[in-house]
């Protein structure tokens, strides 16, 4: 079927790629993005490192410039949600009523961060996705104040380096016992341990928080399960993030981890998803995965979109995530499943750099680097299951 009017939910980095990639491969039809926030385009992951330090304004996160979003020729809703979308009707529902018909629709809504059960009306208490809670966030960094951060994955780590070298007084709080162990494992866990309590953050691990409590709506404090309790003027809660899917529920399509779809990004006839709301089947992995990294989001949108036009094959990428602490910076490529072994390829821990690589029997899933871009570049081909030579 020729399309002629595309509708692409969520104006973001997924969505954004996908409408490109639609242009590029020479479709000519009506497109129109729908985005819930009131920006334009912009990138996520200067969020928690330069706009939260305060080393680069805001501005600078944007996407594409005026030239390039007037050359995509699209009609842009921004500050609309979609809350509905009719299958077999082929249309989508806005919140401010309006029913918008499409022939192709790109999902690319992204996720939301998850809260604790109790404490987010109180003033202080933070989650970061957006810009506008990262410049929110930032004004409340006010050196010689108490951050507690509550989950030590890569957001509550990166803020805690941040914050640390803004001047507060930080305590980073997880149940598990090291940051990041859920993505990376025990021994990397372990080494970002050590840098963190180098920088003087305080480690609260294999901690529970019980509540967050307040003084005049402010929060004042953090309640560990325990029994004990963190001085507070500063909260963030990182404690991951859920799709958004809301807006879909009760369509048919299947929702059981994000949006999912084929090996192609496909969710239904006429209909492709992209970016952290999308989980498909990895044709070399042969199980279904949903990845919230950047690359992955302009990725997956061009690999979408080709699907929209007819022309999709499996999408088998090498995932690819990066996040920097201090003055250190991993770089990841592949994946990393709990029953992997790391072992060391170059330079070591001790050196301050060093190349890992994840495997399983003779298979290689994950390689890392610690300080080694080039060096871990160069590893990037033997990432996801390649049988070691
Ligand atoms: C602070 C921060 C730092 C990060 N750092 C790194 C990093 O160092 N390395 C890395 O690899 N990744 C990083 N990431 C992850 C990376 O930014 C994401 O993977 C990427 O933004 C995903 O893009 P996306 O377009 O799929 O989703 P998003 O960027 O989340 O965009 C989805 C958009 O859809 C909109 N939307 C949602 N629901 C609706 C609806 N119903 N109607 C209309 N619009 C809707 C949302 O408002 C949003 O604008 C970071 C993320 C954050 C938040």
């Amino acid at each position: 079927m020729t399309l002629n009017n595309v509708v692409v939910v969520g104006a973001s980095a997924a969505g954004l790629t996908a409408a490109e990639a639609l242009r590029r491969e020479g479709y000519a039809g009506k497109l129109t993005m729908i985005g819930a926030e009131k920006h334009f385009p912009y990138d996520r992951p200067p969020l928690s490192k330069q706009v939260l330090a305060g080393t680069w304004e805001a501005d600078r996160v944007t996407l594409r410039q005026d030239d390039a979003l007037s050359t995509l020729d699209a009609e842009w809703l921004l500050g609309t949600e979609a809350t509905g979308l009719d299958v077999a009707a082929r249309s989508v529902r806005l919140a401010d009523g309006r029913v918008l018909d499409y022939d192709g629709l790109v999902i690319a809504t992204g996720v939301t961060p998850r809260q604790l059960p109790f404490g987010h009306e109180l003033a202080g208490v933070h989650t970061l996705r957006t810009r506008d809670d990262s410049l929110r966030l930032r004004a409340d960094l006010v050196p010689g104040r108490n951050l507690v951060i509550v989950g030590a994955g890569f957001l509550g780590a990166e803020t805690a380096a941040v914050a640390r070298e803004l001047g507060l007084t930080v305590t980073l709080v997880d149940p598990l016992p090291a940051p990041m162990i859920r993505q990376f494992g025990a021994e990397i866990g372990g080494a970002l341990a050590d840098l963190h309590a180098e920088h003087g953050v305080r480690l609260e691990l294999n901690a529970g928080v019980a509540g967050l409590s307040g003084v005049g709506g402010r929060v004042s404090g953090v309640a560990l399960t325990d029994g004990r309790t963190l001085p507070a003027d500063v909260v963030l809660v990182a404690i991951g993030a859920v799709p958004n899917t809301g807006w879909l529920a009760d369509t048919g399509l299947s929702l059981g981890n994000g949006v999912d779809c084929d090996e192609q990004c496909q969710a239904a006839p006429g209909i492709v998803a992209a970016g952290d709301v999308a989980s498909w089947v990895h044709p070399d992995l042969g199980t279904r995965i949903r990845v919230e990294h950047r690359m992955n989001a302009t990725e997956q949108g061009i690999a979408a979109a080709n699907t929209l036009l007819g022309n999709g094959k499996p999408f088998a990428p090498i995932p690819y995530f990066w996040t920097d602490q201090y003055d250190v910076k991993i770089q990841a490529y592949g994946t990393f499943p709990p029953d992997t072994e790391l072992s060391i390829v170059d330079g070591s821990p001790s050196e301050g750099k060093f190349t890992a690589e994840y495997r399983r029997g003779d298979r290689i899933f994950g390689v890392l680097g610690w300080n080694m871009p080039k060096q871990t570049r160069a590893l990037r081909a033997r990432a996801l299951a390649t049988p070691v030579a």
